[in-house]
Order: C-alpha cells, then structure tokens, then sequence
C-alpha cells in the first residue's frame, strides 16, 4: 500500500480570504458572518489577506519548504451550491509553497484557496424522506483554506494518522489554525493505493490505481478508513477484479467506505488564472520576508522534544504529554529550573502525570518534592497534599502541618517503637512490623526509616540491632 494526504486546514485568521466578514468558526447563527465578496455577487472584487498568506509561508518556513518567488490564485470551476461564484479561488500551478517535510514524509505544496458555505440537508439529519430541501451557510464561504499535499510515500494507517497528528500539533503552535478536526478545521483526504510487490508497489515503481477517501474527520478514523480500504482493495485484486479511480466517503456508522463519484482530473476544472486579483512577487515583499518568517516562528514541537529529553531526562511518555500541552510544559520547566536535579524532576513529573488535574504553582509542586525527599512527607501524604493545593490553594508545608501529614524520621523515637513493635510480634514478618509500627505512631512514622531499622534489628539472628 502507498498512501499520500490531502490535508485542508481552515487558517485561524481574523477576517475571511478576499473580504472582511468575520472567519468564526464558532458562530451557530447561520449566514451572518457574510457580505457581497463571500456571497459571490457579480461585480464585486476580492482582495487577499496578508495574514492568510503570511501563516501559510510561516508553515512553509518551519517545515523547510521553498518558498515561491511567484504566486498566483486561480478559478478553479465547477458548480455546486456551496461555491456561489461558480468556481473557487485556489492555487494551481504556482502555490506558496512547495516541498518540505514532516516526521520524514516528504511534501509536495501547500497551498491556499477559499473554504466552501456548509450544506445541510435535513432530510437526513432528521431521516425523513418527505423533506425535499438543503440548506446553506455561508458563514464559511471564503474562509482562508489551506491545503497541504504530500508525496505518495506513507506505507501504513498509523503512519498516516500520526503525520497528520504532528501536523495538527505544529498548526497550533504556529497559530496558524486551531486545526480542531471535530470543527471541521482541519479534515484529512487519503489518497489510497495497492500494487503487489513484484511489480515494485513497495517504494519505487509502479503505483495501483489511486482510491480518494474524504472527510476524514479524526485520527482514529483516519486510521480505520485506510486499513478498511487496503483490505477491500486487497481482496478485488486478488479475484482478478479492477479497482477504479474514484472518490470514495466514510460511513461512520457501518466503518465502510463508499463510492461518492468517479475522480474528475484537473482538465475539467479549467483552471485559469483570476483576473480580479494581483500576481504575487513573495521576495518582493518585506513582510514576507524569509529570515524574517525564520526568526518569527517559536520552538517547534520536535525542538521541545530534544530539549526536553536533553535538559530535563524525562521518560518519552512524559515528554509527549508536555509537548502536547505546553500549559503543563511549562509548569515542568519552571519546577526543574528551582529542583535542578533530574532525578527529582523526574519524580515531579510522576505527580504532574498521575496526580494533577488543575495547574499549581510551580513553587508548591517543587517543595512537595523537596519534602518527599527529605523524607518529610510520604508519597500518599504528597498526594494528598497536592490534591488540597488543587482544590483550594495553600502552602504544601502548611498543609503538612494542618493534616498531620509530616512523618516521624526521628531515628531515636522510630528505635523505640520498632523495640517494642518487635517485643510483641518476635516472629512476625517484617511488612508486618513496619504496618504495626506505623499504626502505633498514629501514622505518621516514615516507613522507609522504619523497615531500615526493623531489618537491622531483625537481621543477624538473635541479635538485637543496637550495635
Ligand atoms: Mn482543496
């Protein structure tokens, strides 16, 4: 199998692509955020949006694409409801960027064009068949839309589905889209194709028939639309039988795909360049920049990773979660600037990864630490702690104190109770002399203390301990 994505990302930019109507993906009210521009009222004219043009070619930048000297926008035509003018504003021959990279799958352009209004058809949504109407929004007509297409190259779903992870991840980083998959944001397109072995279908030669699958509207789906589709493609061409080109959709509710239509090719859009709009000489304009576009963009993802696992020596898993959810990142960060030793940040990161569910001050979680390894405090007792600081703020050690939560490592008085612990228990296992110790301390004893001196008492055969 070789698959290559088709991957359209609505841009998070104030206004729409050519107009200045809103670009609000949350607005419900339909058909408010529109104006002549968008609607496609003859006689009106586009203009281009910097910003749109600018996060394309930041995006470009950070995944080491060619920017182009020259760009253009092109009609790309076809009718449907959803595009009022007839055609849409996209890029052909000349797209912002071209090439790059990304989790070492190589791209072939990024471009940018227009989003569509949105079509409800109400008959199935309310699944009666006696509704004989659709209806249109086109709060989304004219949205900046980018689309980023790589090479056939990908060999497996999960390949697939975590490239457009990282690309998601990267969008958001960059500010270039919330890239919100259930928002339609950001929706994956999988060009999908088989060829045996023999005949050079793994790596170079000869590629099978190429089968589209669109609207792919998770990771998870993206993943079970590829797999469904190489077995269904597996087993026609192993009965002989012929896949065609075509664009096939996702049934969400059988897990199958479908046939939609068969593939149009680029002669039947008639391309031509638009009239209405400027040619764009990228390098001519300051703003755009290349060094400029280079220092403006923030660490990466894969930057965060290497400096995670190189500053801080965090496990991989942790790492990912901080990567994700730069929030808790830099939580992290400042817990290891004040700790400064790896092996307690590491043991912080154990209570941010299983214990935390809100933010605390990096202080707090810093000096929680300190106290367990001080050994004031017991693991259980920094959990309690941390869920306190969590629900109603606080001072770890004056929680501590408030809940008698500070242990008893006082060897002296940890000697006398394991004496006597010992006295009326003389065979019993040790785990059962640290748990009776602990209950005549009223809990507060440190075990780690304890079990040392219980082993020392105990060990030697008769021998008492006291050296
Ligand atoms: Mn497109």
């Amino acid at each position: 199998m070789t698959v290559g994505l088709e991957i359209h990302v609505e841009l998070a930019t104030r206004t729409k692509m050519f107009c200045n109507s809103k670009n609000d993906s949350n607005e419900k009210r339909p058909n408010v955020n529109i104006c002549p521009v968008c609607m496609g009222y003859p006689g009106t004219l586009p203009v281009i949006n910097q910003d749109a043009v600018g996060k394309v070619l930041r995006l470009g930048v950070a995944l080491d694409g060619e920017i182009a000297d020259y760009t253009e926008f092109d009609r790309k035509n076809y009718f449907y409801p959803d595009i009022p003018k007839g055609y849409q504003i996209s890029q052909y021959k000349n797209p912002l960027v071209s090439g790059g990279e990304l989790m070492g799958v190589k791209l072939t352009r990024i471009h940018l064009e227009e989003d569509t209004a949105k079509s409800i058809h109400p008959s199935t949504m309310l699944g009666a068949s006696n509704v004989e109407y659709s209806l249109l929004d086109f709060n989304r007509a004219g949205v900046p839309l980018m689309e980023l297409v790589t090479e056939p190259v990908i060999k497996t779903a999960t390949e697939a589905s975590n490239f457009a992870r990282e690309l998601q991840l990267l969008l958001k980083y960059l500010d270039v889209s919330g890239a919100n998959m259930e928002k339609g944001e950001m929706r994956v397109e999988a060009n999908i194709s088989l060829a045996p072995r023999s005949l050079g279908g793994v790596g170079v030669g000869k590629l099978g028939t190429k089968v589209e699958v669109k609207n792919l509207n998770s990771f998870k789906v993206v993943e079970k639309a590829i797999k469904f589709e190489m077995e269904r493609q597996i087993e026609m061409l192993e009965k002989g039988e012929e896949v065609v080109q075509e664009t096939r959709g996702w049934d969400e509710n059988k897990e199958i795909t479908f046939s939609q239509r068969l593939k149009e090719s680029a002669h039947d859009y008639r391309y031509f360049p638009d009239p209405d709009l400027p040619r764009l000489f990228i390098k001519a304009i300051p703003e755009f920049d290349e060094r400029k576009l280079r220092t403006s963009l923030p660490e990466l993802p894969w930057q965060k990773r290497e400096r995670y696992k190189r500053d801080f020596r965090l496990k991989e898993g942790d790492i990912e979660i901080y990567v994700r959810q730069p929030e808790w990142g830099r939580l992290i960060e400042s817990v290891a600037e004040i700790l400064k030793d790896a092996e307690l940040v590491q043991l912080a990161s154990n209570y941010v990864t299983s214990d935390l569910k809100t933010l605390v001050p990096a202080r707090s979680l810093a000096e929680v630490v300190k106290m367990i390894s001080a050994g004031e405090i017991s693991s259980r007792g920094a959990k309690d702690i941390l869920k306190i600081i969590q629900e109603k703020g606080g001072e770890p050690r004056a929680i501590a104190n408030d809940k008698n939560l500070i242990q008893e490592s006082d060897r002296e008085v940890l000697e006398k109770i394991a004496k006597e612990v010992l006295k009326e228990n003389p065979e019993a296992p040790i785990s059962f002399l640290v748990g009776q110790a602990i209950k005549k301390s009223g809990g507060r004893a440190n075990p780690v203390v304890l079990q040392e001196i219980l082993k020392g008492r105990k060990g030697g055969n008769g021998n008492n301990g006291e050296a």
